[in-house]
């Protein structure tokens, strides 16, 4: 007869958030390290792995530790909705004060999370994990993500060395402030400054990959690209899209008066033909794309007080409050 080793507690001080994806060869391993850690910090704690549509063993894998363990807490998902749809899954669904996001293909050392929680408990909101060493290919990957970090670093103002790695911990607070779509966990540390948090770094140990293959490849560097530039507008512009797009119009519209202004002086002055000049195709397009652009921009702001108000999605977070009661 299996035994449940622990019974589920209410409030675990620390959830574990593992997203796999085709992982039976590492997940067994894993929940055994992983245990060994967890138990060795006199804490309350749950794991949770997020099954995200695997076809191998790992479901049946994931079941057998569910039965045994009780502390351990499985989402499946119905099908593969990718990595960042899977940790949003697990934020969801934990209960943790502190929660703790890792791979669950070895390559993030269990062993590292003490670390993790020492800086937590030293203060800070989010901790993220920067892989000093990794072994994968240098021009598909490393130079890719040098780049990707570089230019994510100067775009919000964060300066990480290594944004790609879901090993961070972040106080729940914070994760339940900040939504993810899309391929966006790799931003939550840059959108959580722009809700004003404490942010550290901490070297980890990243192992090769010794079971399965990895999930990504080429493609991650353009999705990363249009990534950083959503996230910017997020940061920067999402309360007031006109700010933007307002002076980009304005700048053509400017142009192409200016064009215009050109070609009618010298229709009038000179008499010009005009139709055979380049410079009245360029005036003409210029003011479309003025008038196309600031469009844009308006209906951008309809379209925010739509995503703010309908979502009740505030546009500030408050730390606390401080305030006298009724005498
Ligand atoms: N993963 C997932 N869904 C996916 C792709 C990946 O849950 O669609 C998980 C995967 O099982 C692993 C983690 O995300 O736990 C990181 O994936 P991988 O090791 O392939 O990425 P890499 O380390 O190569 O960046
Ligand atoms: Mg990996």
């Amino acid at each position: 007869m299996t035994t449940v080793e622990n019974t589920a507690r209410n409030n675990p001080s620390l959830s574990v958030v593992i997203p796999l994806y085709n992982e039976e060869g590492s997940v067994g391993e894993l929940y055994q390290r992983l245990k060994k850690v967890l138990d060795g910090l006199g804490k309350e704690y749950e794991i949770l792995f997020v099954n995200d549509g695997s076809t191998d063993g790992t479901g049946g894998v994931l079941k057998g530790l569910f039965q045994r363990d009780g502390r351990v807490k499985v989402v499946e998902l119905r099908t593969n909705f990718g990595k960042s749809p899977a940790l949003s899954a697990g934020f969801d669904h934990a209960q943790g004060d502190v929660i703790l996001s890792m791979d669950g293909d070895l390559q993030d050392c269990p062993e590292d999370i003490p670390l993790f929680l020492e800086k937590i408990d030293g203060g800070y909101d989010v901790v993220s994990g920067w892989r000093q060493q990794r072994d994968i290919p240098f021009f598909t990957r490393k130079l890719p993500s040098r780049v990707a970090n570089w230019m994510i670093a100067r775009v919000t103002g964060v300066d990480l060395h290594d944004f790609g790695n879901a090993y961070k911990a972040y106080r729940k607070e914070i994760i339940k402030d900040v939504k993810i779509y899309g391929d966006h966990h790799r931003f939550i540390p840059a959108l959580a400054k722009s809700i004003g948090v404490n942010i550290a770094e901490i070297p980890v140990r990243n192992d090769p990959r010794r079971h399965g293959q990895s999930k990504y490849g080429l493609e991650r560097i353009y999705k990363v690209f249009f990534d950083i530039i959503t996230v910017k507008f997020l940061m920067s512009y999402s309360t007031r899209p006109m700010h933007i797009l307002g002076p980009i119009g304005s700048f053509f519209g400017l142009v192409g008066i200016f064009l215009g202004m050109r070609l009618a002086y010298l229709k009038i002055m000179y008499g010009d033909k005009l139709g055979t000049k380049v410079s009245l195709s360029i005036c003409v397009l210029c003011i479309l794309l003025a008038v196309q652009i600031i469009t844009s921009g308006l209906l951008a702001e309809l379209l925010v007080r739509i995503y703010h108000e309908s979502q009740g999605k505030p546009i500030y977070v408050i730390k606390r409050v401080l305030e006298h009661g009724p005498s």
